[in-house]
This record gives C-alpha cells, structure tokens and sequence, in this order.
C-alpha cells in the first residue's frame, strides 16, 4: 500500500532523492564506487560540496559575506556553537517551547541571557507578540518554526540588532532575508536530507569578536575557511541534500515551494476547523506552522484518539501521533509531502468522523 508519510522528522524526502541517493549508494558519479565509500577529498565529492553551498546561495539569495557550512552534529551542537561563538557579554532569546529552551540553556553557561517573551503559559501554543529586544545585546535568537507545537515565525522580524535563527523545520520554505541574520541553522532531516548534516549559513563579519578561546572544532571560522572540509564531512547527507536543493531549483525555487506549502495547510486546517469532532491546539491563524499541523480530537471524542490513529494507518498514512507533551496529532507537511497525501488524510478524518 501506498504510504503517507507525516513524520516530524526525520520525515519524507523527494523520490527525486531517494532515487539519486539509492543509485550514487550503487555507483557514484560514474566512479565505480559507492558514495560511501569515496573520498571526500575527491574531485566527484569536492564538486558534491561546491554545487549544494551554490545551490543554498542561489535558493535562498544569499548576499556575499556569507558561508554556508555542512556541520554535523544536529541542530542541537549549534545551540552551544552559536554562543561559544557569538555572546560576549549579553543575548536575547525568544521562548517558544522546547527547542528554544535548549537554545536557552546553553547560552546561559556563556554569558547574560533575556528571555524577552515566552509562551509557557499557554503551553506554546501561540507566538509571543509585542515584544522588546534590547539593543545592548550581542544577538537576538529565535525559532522559526517551533516543530512540536505547530507554530511559526514566517516573517523575518525586525529589530535593531543582528538575529540568529533555527531554522531546522522551515527553511526552504519560503524566501528569508539573509541579510538580517548572523546565522540561520538548520538540522537536514526536516526538509533536506537524511539526519547527520546541519547547515549553518554564518555571516563572515559575525566572527572573531568574542575574547574567549574557541575549541577548533567548535570555531565557525575553522570550517568556513576550509569550506566545510576541514575534517571528513557527512558525505551521504551531503549527497541527497543536493539532490533536494536541485529538485527545489527544478520546480521554481524557495517561492514555488512557499506557494505549495501554503496550499497544503490550507487545505489540512480547513478541514480541522470545519470539523464536528477534530480542533486544532493553535487558535490564531497567524501563528499556524505551515510545516506542523498539530490537533487534537474535541473532549468529548478525546478516547478515540488511538483509533484514529490506527484508522488512519489503514488508509496508509503514517506518523501522525502528536508528540508527549502536546498529545493528539501532528501532520508535517514538509515540502517533499504531495498534496495527494493532504487528501489522502482529510478524507480519512471526514470518513471517520462520518462512523462517530
Ligand atoms: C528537530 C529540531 C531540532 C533538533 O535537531 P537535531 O538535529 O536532532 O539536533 C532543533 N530545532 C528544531 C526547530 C527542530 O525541529
């Protein structure tokens, strides 16, 4: 049976991708080797690396001054490299759930950190407003797309000071302003490629002003001026990452995808908001992930949420279990998801919803 992939992450790539990723496992670039087990020193890898970073500068108009790393690690490495880095004295963070949190954390064994807004008090289920950065900071951080409770940032915010952004469950779908950012990171496995890279887009200007020591390996400034090859880099996500930044390149680009994106969530919440047993937990539209759709069964139908799920999973569509401390349901919509999975799921909660 057909499969209707929702999961969170790591979630569903291109067939585009997964067909170049399976092929260059067999023979890459017509070498007579497997990708996993070339060289990254090799002129085939070599050009594996220059294309993807020209395709991530290309896709998302990026100004000069800027590199684009594959580091690995996880998103999670860059919530310590991006204040071991960047924060000398003071920075400004956004809390918007669990992500952020971390970020926080691990800010804190560095410097100052001002919490200027969080939504804990409604378990995230909104998007702080009105908030104010302070100016004396070195940074302001902030999630984009806050990937357990299915609510996003989809406006580059303006404040008076240079931002750092993770970006792990979004980027790609949309245009971003890049030159408001110091860094924008994001982990592959969302809307890349499979888990073991993470891009890092870090502005050159950004680096060297803290007066700490910085372990090599944990110095931006090491794997920029190597251009992300300063040790072996993760070959095999690298790889299909390029196959996906060159289906996006194929399709129309960053815009293209946005306008897919939209038309999906589109579709998905109409369908929980015209619904007599289904509500989605983020009440504002604005604040709505295009990426995570998350929702719940109303009180009433809360008992029949494991039979939704495996009702569900005889219609093929798979991962939709809410995360723990959200409950319910999360549909990602990641850009490789087609909308014929949308129908496939919205017809399964209109035909379920039909027997209640
Ligand atoms: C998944 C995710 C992470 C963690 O990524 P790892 O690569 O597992 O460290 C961080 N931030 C956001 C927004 C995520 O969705």
């Amino acid at each position: 049976m057909k499969k209707h992939n929702f999961y969170a992450g790591p979630s569903i790539l291109t067939p585009y991708t997964i067909k170049n990723t399976a092929d260059a496992v067999i023979d890459f670039a017509n070498t007579g080797l497997s990708i996993l087990e070339v060289s990254h020193r090799s002129k085939e890898f070599q050009a594996v690396m220059d294309e993807a970073q020209a395709l991530v500068k290309e896709l998302l108009d990026i100004p000069a001054g800027y590199h684009v790393l594959f580091l690995g690690g996880g998103a999670s490495l860059q919530f310590a490299m991006v204040p071991y880095n960047l924060l000398q004295t003071k920075a400004a963070y956004l809390d918007t759930g669990v992500w952020a949190h971390k970020a926080i954390k691990e800010a804190k064994l560095f410097g100052d950190v001002e919490i200027v807004a969080t939504s804990e008090d409604k378990n995230y289920n909104y998007i702080p407003k009105n908030y104010t950065v302070p100016e004396d900071v070195d940074y302001f951080h902030y999630t984009t797309n806050n990937t357990i409770y299915g609510t996003e940032i989809r406006k580059d915010p303006d404040v008076k000071v240079r931002m750092v952004a993770d970006m792990s469950s979004d980027i790609f779908s949309r245009p971003v302003d890049v030159s408001k950012y110091d860094i924008i990171y994001a982990g592959a496995q969302k809307n890349l490629a499979p888990a073991g890279a993470t891009i890092i887009i870090v502005r050159e200007d950004a680096l060297g002003h803290v007066t700490r020591q910085i372990p090599t390996m944990l110095n931006y400034k090491t794997h920029a001026d190597k251009g992300s090859m300063f040790n072996t880099p993760p070959v095999l996500p690298i790889f299909s990452a390029l196959q996906t930044l060159k289906y996006y390149k194929e399709v129309g680009g960053v815009k293209e995808m946005e306008k897919r994106d939209l038309a999906k969530a589109a579709k998905l919440y109409e369908a929980i908001d015209s619904s007599r047993v289904f509500e989605a937990t983020v009440k504002d539209h604005e604040d709505r992930s295009i990426m995570n759709v998350c929702f719940v069964l109303k009180p009433e139908y809360a008992e029949m949420e494991k039979a939704f799920i495996d009702f569900a999973s005889t219609k093929g569509i798979v991962g939709i279990k809410g995360h723990r401390s959200v409950g319910g349901f999360r549909a990602s919509l990641y850009n490789a998801l087609p909308m014929e999975s949308v129908d496939v799921l919205v017809a399964a909660m209109k035909e379920f919803e039909n027997k209640l």
